[in-house]
């Protein structure tokens, strides 16, 4: 990056880091201002049916709308979040949002899905499954229709009392995705220990697909090891036509990617999902 920029300036400066520490703090103290300010808002980006094509679910992303900064990008707070346990609150109120978009979807007659984010250090108290229990009741919302993404991490720091959440989880009939599928330690064995639905194949495979090379045959193994075991499979980070015909023709479930579309703001979510579906149809189809 800036490499020749300024003749024989160096590229980089060493970061101030009182400075960084000043600015650390005051994102701390906006975040807290933030939850209690309705600062957030969840995007929803479409999933798509691999062999309906047609878009069938969604994943919800939050967003922040800072008064000052504008849109900040989950990856710039939710490790504060984690870190000073806000986290529990955000994750409340992402369950109560995602249920009141699904009444929304449903009084409109679309009838998606909706996929959303755990963080290791919600589970198990900061989100009790009776919460989420009452929320999808107040809403009028049914299990099927609401899905839950954590990561392997998730699994491994604290099995007993992450089996024991999941558990109540599956009880209440929802759906658990194990996101970011290849990146972690990736140990096979929690799939058959754990009570999983779908892998989610992180997008840095995705992306780099190419016929014959490590990432096709990784993602291409994956789909064979999780239909084998009776696991369904969404494939992130789709960006162009090639990769969804060859996700396609590996028997990959399910695909989300910004060929697909980015994450929208859920007023242009409905329009989009027609144009999609109108898109899909027009890739050849596999068998
Ligand atoms: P994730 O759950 O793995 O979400 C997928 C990320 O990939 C999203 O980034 C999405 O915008 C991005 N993405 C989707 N398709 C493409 C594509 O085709 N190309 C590229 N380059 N990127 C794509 P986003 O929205 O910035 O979220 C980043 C991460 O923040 C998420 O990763 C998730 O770990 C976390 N996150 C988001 N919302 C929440 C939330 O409500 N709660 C918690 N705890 N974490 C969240
Ligand atoms: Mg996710
Ligand atoms: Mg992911
Ligand atoms: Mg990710």
């Amino acid at each position: 990056k800036a490499k020749n920029a300024g003749g024989n300036q160096p590229a980089f400066f060493a970061p101030n880091l009182a400075e960084a520490a000043e600015q650390r703090r005051h994102l701390e103290n906006d975040l807290r201002l933030a939850v209690a300010g309705g600062q957030f808002e969840l995007y929803c980006q479409p999933i798509a049916d691999l062999a309906s094509r047609r878009v069938t679910g969604a994943e919800g992303l939050i967003r922040w709308r800072h008064p000052e900064r504008g849109l900040v990008p989950p990856d710039r707070f939710i490790p504060i979040a984690e870190q000073t346990g806000l986290i529990n609150e955000i994750g409340l109120w992402v369950i109560e949002t995602a249920c009141r978009q699904l009444a929304d979807w449903r009084a409109a007659g679309i009838p998606c899905y909706l996929s959303v984010n755990v963080s290791g250090r919600q589970i198990p108290n900061g989100l009790p499954p009776a919460a989420i229990a009452e929320a999808m009741q107040r809403h009028g919302v049914s299990p099927a229709s609401l899905v839950l993404e954590i990561t392997e991490g998730v699994l491994l720091n604290n099995i007993a009392e992450a089996q024991a959440w999941l558990q109540a989880i599956k009880q209440l009939g929802l759906r658990v995705y194990l996101d970011d599928f290849g990146t972690g330690y990736s140990s096979l064995s929690y799939l058959k220990r754990f009570p999983l639905d779908t892998l989610k194949i992180d997008r840095s495979f995705v992306q780099d697909m190419q016929v014959g090379n490590s990432e096709y045959s990784l993602v291409e193994a994956i789909v064979a090891m999780a239909r084998s075991l009776g696991l369904k499979v969404v494939a992130e980070g789709v960006e162009t036509t090639e990769q969804l015909g060859m996700l396609a023709r590996m028997g990959c479930h399910h695909a989300q990617g910004y060929h697909l579309a980015r994450p929208l703001p859920p007023a242009e979510f409905s329009e989009a999902l027609q144009e999609i579906d109108r898109r899909l149809a027009q890739t050849e189809p596999v068998s």
